[in-house]
């Protein structure tokens, strides 16, 4: 099943959890989430590239590019393209 981030969902987690959008790095307020997640690909064993991976939230900061992550499975902002909406198991 294909799943993708629900923007209203990351919304809803992000002024819930009082996520700032100072960013960490150069205190300017430039931190920006995409909706489009990225796959944090775990690496061990090593040679088994790719393998299992982890949905990410993006926050990158518009000055000077810092980037953090936010699990969407562990909270559970995953929604499948078709609509239905994701138990996060
Ligand atoms: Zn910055």
């Amino acid at each position: 099943m294909d799943m993708q981030i629900d923007k209203a969902k990351l919304e809803m987690f992000l002024k819930e959890r009082n996520v700032s959008n100072k960013c960490p790095l150069c205190g300017m307020n430039e931190l920006n989430a995409f909706v489009d997640f990225v796959a944090g690909v775990q690496a061990a064993p090593f040679n088994s590239l790719p393998g299992r991976h982890m949905p990410l939230v993006t926050l990158v900061c518009n000055n000077c590019g810092c980037t953090t992550f936010i699990s969407a499975l562990q909270n559970n902002l995953l929604v499948s393209t078709d609509g239905g909406a994701h138990n996060g198991q």
